[in-house]
């Protein structure tokens, strides 16, 4: 059966789709940074989320895979996952589904539809004079909200933990007799009022909790999303606190930890850099010349950072409240850290200088150029804390790209310009010793696959750190993509025997998941119920067999 006369056949009529065959499918959405274009037999852009169930009835009655994706931007992590039965697979855009409904402006509560974007919602609470933040990413503007939290996603904006801030969602369900209707929560149903705002304001309903299902899985098709949105502050300040001596290391730690324990509410997540993904944030790569291009020396690495005056590690956090309160947080900060390093702040008079400083026409000056990029990457990174988007981090992937540049004064694909990357994100218990045996496991495990060892550390809370390491590699190179693979197989499986855990996966390794314990087994029985004909996303963090 060629499922796109098929598609055509029973949807080409409706007016809010757009059909597209199976090679136009490919090449506008099968790409990904770390494989071949992805295999799709047709793909249908809605603009209108009625279509979802016609949809998925259609899928349950001829056979065929659905995979729905918001933006189709989870660069590193991938959005589809191959069939096993081998059915024809259909991509379900629902980018074109961009509406915004104000369900509080006083209380923060926005209700926005698959397809709203970072850059769509800041236009939309700036021309309505919201006096919130949106939840960026380092993804970037043009990145969906909705399925950013989807994927328990987080950022650095107050509210970090993007699904923790969702209090309620609608979905459609992928049985055949439950597709017709979106599913809502008790509450909402209970509800007899037009405006569902119970339901809206309180994250866990009445009964089963079942929200959490439609998150890293393959259970609902989601097409709206309630997030509870933070509050600009009446005063921020941003502090930067370098580390030049590497022995510092544990001691940073312990730091990081206390104060977000002591200043809990008034300091966002904390980020934790090492000398060599600051060294890739501000210095082009030496090494493009090279075939295969091998990983930044020590030496490298220490001359690079010594030009640019860039410490053994960074330390990045951010300060929200009223002016009072962020002063004495600064306090705080400078008396604790002192110890550690260099500590600056975003709204410190020698920055403030410095701002004036790099609008002189000394660009003829490299040293001066130098400082002017690094001050406009500082100014970036606090517009992500204050929640407006930005391409900032988005050149990290084009770290061994040789035939494309990251212009961030344009709309930045890492997969469409063909840049390698994965993503290993183990959670770590926030420990001094065991972080300093995870930067050693890492280093060491990366170089012997002639990888960068570029280490970031989030923190989400003062007992649990994140770690976000990007494996770049040279996507035109089938050998450097299979190293790149066999390297995160090593840091997963050897990761996990000293208990660092990975908090989502990309999908060549999802699949790799041990399928036989309870937990998978359980989830198995709840997506044989939901989905009997297995037409939504199979193999996307479920039990399949191997
Ligand atoms: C440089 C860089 C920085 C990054 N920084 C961050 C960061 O700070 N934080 C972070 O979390 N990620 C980050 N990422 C990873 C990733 O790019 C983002 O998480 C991105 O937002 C995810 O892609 P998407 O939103 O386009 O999701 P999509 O690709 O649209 O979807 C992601 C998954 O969710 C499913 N899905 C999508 N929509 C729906 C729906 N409506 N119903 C049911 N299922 C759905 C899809 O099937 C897919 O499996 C970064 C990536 C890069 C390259």
């Amino acid at each position: 059966m060629d499922i796109y006369l098929a598609l055509e056949e029973h949807l080409g009529e409706h007016p809010d789709t757009q059909l597209l065959p199976a090679s136009q499918a490919e090449s506008t959405y099968g790409g990904t940074t770390f494989s071949d274009n992805q295999t799709l037999a047709g793909a249908i852009k809605v603009t209108d989320r009625k279509v979802i169930p016609a949809v998925l009835s259609l899928a349950n009655q001829l056979n065929f895979v659905v995979h729905p994706v918001s933006s189709n931007k989870n660069w590193g992590y991938g959005s589809i996952t191959p069939d096993r039965a081998h059915r024809p697979i259909v991509l379900l855009d629902l980018s074109g589904l961009c509406h915004i409904e104000a369900s509080s402006k006083e209380l923060g509560l926005i209700t926005i539809e698959p397809g709203v974007t970072q850059q769509m919602l800041y236009d939309y609470l700036k021309k309505n004079n919201w006096c919130h933040m949106v939840p960026v990413t380092g993804a970037g503007p043009t990145c969906s909200i909705l399925s950013n939290a989807l994927e328990r996603g987080y950022g650095i904006t107050p509210h970090t933990d993007h699904f923790y801030a969702c209090t309620a969602l609608k979905a459609y369900l992928p049985h055949p007799d439950l597709c017709k209707h979106q599913y809502a929560s008790a509450i909402s149903s209970l509800d007899k009022t037009e405006t569902d705002f119970i339901d809206k304001t309180f994250k866990w309903g009445l009964g089963p909790y079942v929200d959490g299902l439609f998150t890293q899985s393959n259970l609902g098709i989601v097409s709206e999303m309630t997030i509870r949105l933070a509050k600009k502050p009446n005063a921020f300040s941003a502090f930067y606190i370098q580390v030049f001596d590497g022995e510092k290391f544990e001691e940073s730690v312990e730091f990081i930890r206390t104060l977000l324990e002591s200043q809990a509410g008034l300091v966002g997540s904390i980020n934790l850099m090492d000398k060599r993904r600051l060294v890739s944030m501000t210095c082009q790569n030496p090494n493009m010349q090279q075939s295969p291009i091998a990983p930044l020396t020590d030496e490298q690495v220490n001359s690079l950072a010594k030009s640019k005056r860039l410490p053994e590690w960074m330390i990045v956090g951010s300060i929200y409240g009223d002016q009072p309160v962020v002063n004495y947080v600064k306090k705080y900060i400078k008396r604790q850290a002192g110890g550690l390093g260099k500590v600056l702040f975003s709204d410190s008079p020698l920055l403030k200088f410095a701002r004036c400083f790099a609008r002189l026409p000394l660009d003829f000056i490299p040293a001066f150029r130098d400082i002017k990029a690094q001050l406009a990457s500082l100014e970036e990174g606090v517009e992500i804390m204050l929640g407006k988007p930005n391409q900032v981090a988005l050149p990290l992937p084009y770290w061994r790209n040789s035939t494309k540049k990251p212009d961030k004064s344009i709309t930045l694909h890492p997969a469409n310009d063909q840049c390698g990357l994965l993503w290993y994100a183990p959670l770590i218990a926030m420990n001094p010793s065991t972080l300093s045996t995870f930067v050693e496991f890492v280093r060491r495990t990366m170089l012997a696959f002639d990888l960068d060892p570029f280490i970031t550390f989030t923190n989400l809370k003062h007992d649990c750190i994140d770690s976000t390491v990007p494996l770049v590699f040279e996507k035109g190179d089938p050998v450097q993509v299979e190293k790149a693979h066999a390297c995160l197989r090593q840091l997963i499986d050897e990761g996990c025997k000293q208990g660092f855990v990975p908090y989502r996966l990309p999908v060549s390794e999802q699949a790799r998941l041990d399928k036989d314990t309870p937990f998978w087994k359980s989830v198995d029985v709840i997506k044989r119920a939901i989905d009997p004909n297995n037409i939504l996303s199979p193999g996307k963090y479920d039990a399949s067999p191997k």
